[in-house]
């Protein structure tokens, strides 16, 4: 016989969005249904040995819930991270909500009630395993050739279809690279959804000055790094990679490893697989032990997968340009009663869906309601446009270049100061992280 869970809040995930989540809803005594048999998501399952946090740790870290060493500049292993996340879950007491080995295989309405007043049911099934997903195409061929050292030791070859920038370290010509994007100043220079025709006209005027800021980051990269000699230089501005949040940082030694022999690189537009190996679009072909695919995932799918029609077609809109249709990033306006955390990426993703979830927990204790389904679909539709515009890789909603003036609309709909440094020299030339988005002790929480 089934189990059967009341709750008023259910939780799909205990990663870094379902534990931000179950802690700003914590007065609800939310169920957190959880697929594998720990916390942590992707540090969890989609780790190896060498990966590493690619965000400044004082980035990624909860607003009230300091890195122990939070001022090394180092980035920690996926190991460190778990560690945070276990602390940050036995500090606020989350594993009490959590149920392990819970997979959700459906989610539908519940028939019998009232229709304006929707209830989800939620099926879920005891699971043993969870599947391991690839990414990070990059430490994936660093630990190949790490592991094929030696005279005997084979290559191993990356194949590019689009080359994107990548960064070795967060300091451009010795400048920190906050400095560039993550201030109210840089961020001055870039659109944002709902700007008037003043600042329309100032982001033409000031086009220049994104292009000059793009350029010289470009120039350093390709200065300190071959990306030439490997034919790895890309067709594109530094800003389009960053504006789709497709920057990457570099392991170090990734292209002492190239220089040895033990990583080549292979541009092609289209493969598939031959006899033996894999063969491209040029008519060559390479001979392959393995073959791993490092080639993203569609976090839609997941919802696609559980969630009934007509639901599921209101996953994405004709104007939406394959990006999840989401309100402030987490409310989908066909879908009553449902919030989707993690879908919108920026420099951090940890600070993204925290605040989400502090947006959400205000939403659900009634601070505050929702403007109309059109407002909320017209403002989707216009940060839409605004990623359009900036970069060609616009498939993921990433408001890396306007995160700020996002977390403010976040604040003024919570009823919190949207400035929130000290003084002015602060708020123009510093960068903006969780901790600046602390807990208010006023009436308006
Ligand atoms: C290798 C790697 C490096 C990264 N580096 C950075 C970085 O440096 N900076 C940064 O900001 N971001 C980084 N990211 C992005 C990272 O995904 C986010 O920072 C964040 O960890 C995502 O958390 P999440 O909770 O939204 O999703 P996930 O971590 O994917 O967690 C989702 C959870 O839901 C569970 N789940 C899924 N489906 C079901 C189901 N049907 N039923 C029950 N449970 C289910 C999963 O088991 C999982 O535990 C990195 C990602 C990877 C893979």
């Amino acid at each position: 016989m089934a189990e059967v869970i009341f709750s008023k809040i259910g939780i799909i995930g205990g990663g870094i969005s379902g534990l931000a989540a179950a802690k700003e809803l914590a007065q609800y005594e939310p169920v957190v249904l959880e697929a594998t048999d720990s916390i942590g998501g992707v540090w969890k399952h989609c780790s190896f040995r060498t990966t590493k946090l690619q965000t400044p740790r004082c980035d990624y870290e909860f607003s009230d819930f300091p890195w122990p060493l939070r001022d090394n500049s180092s980035f920690p292993s996926y190991a460190e991270i778990l560690d945070y996340l276990s602390s940050y879950a036995t500090h606020f007491d989350l594993f009490k909500f959590i149920k392990f080995n819970s997979r959700v295989t459906q989610i539908r309405l519940a028939t019998d009630q009232p229709h304006d007043k929707p209830l989800w049911e939620v099926a879920a099934v005891q699971t043993i395993n969870g599947s391991t997903l690839v990414q990070s195409a990059i430490d994936l061929a660093l630990e190949c050739a790490q592991a094929n050292q030696g005279e005997e030791g084979k290559s191993c070859t990356m194949v590019v279809r689009t080359s994107h920038w990548i960064v070795p370290h967060y300091s451009i010509w010795g400048l920190p690279f906050y400095l560039f994007y993550s201030t109210r100043f840089s961020q001055f220079l870039h659109q944002r959804p709902n700007q008037g025709a003043l600042r329309n006209l100032l982001c033409l005027l000031l086009s220049p000055a994104r292009k000059a800021t793009s350029k010289l980051i470009e120039s350093y990269l390709l200065w300190k790094l071959p990306l030439v000699k490997y034919g790895l230089k890309p067709d594109h501005p530094f800003e389009e990679d960053y504006a789709s949040c497709q920057m990457a940082i570099l392991p170090d030694t990734f292209f002492s490893e190239a220089d040895k022999g033990k990583i080549n690189f292979k541009r092609a537009s289209s493969w598939w697989f031959s006899e033996g190996g894999v063969e491209f679009d040029d008519n060559t072909k390479l001979e392959a032990d393995l073959v791993i695919l490092a080639t993203g995932y569609d976090g839609k799918k997941k919802i696609r997968d559980v969630l009934p029609q007509p639901f599921c077609s209101f996953l994405e809109f004709p104007s939406s340009g394959g990006m999840m249709p989401l309100y402030r990033g987490t409310i989908n306006p066909y879908i009553p009663n449902m919030a989707f955390m993690g879908y919108v990426e920026s420099v951090s993703n940890l600070h993204t869906s925290e605040i989400r979830c502090k947006w959400l927990a205000r939403l659900i204790g009634g601070k505050f309601k929702l403007p109309s389904m059109e407002k909320m679909v017209e403002q989707i539709q216009t940060e839409a446009e605004i990623m359009k515009k900036t970069t060609r890789f616009y498939k993921r909603t990433c408001i890396s270049t306007f995160s700020i003036n996002h977390s403010d609309e976040i604040c003024q709909e919570m009823g919190w100061t949207s400035w929130r440094k000290k003084t002015w020299l602060a708020e123009a030339f510093s960068p903006y992280n969780s901790r600046d988005y602390q807990q208010q002790d006023t009436a308006a929480n």
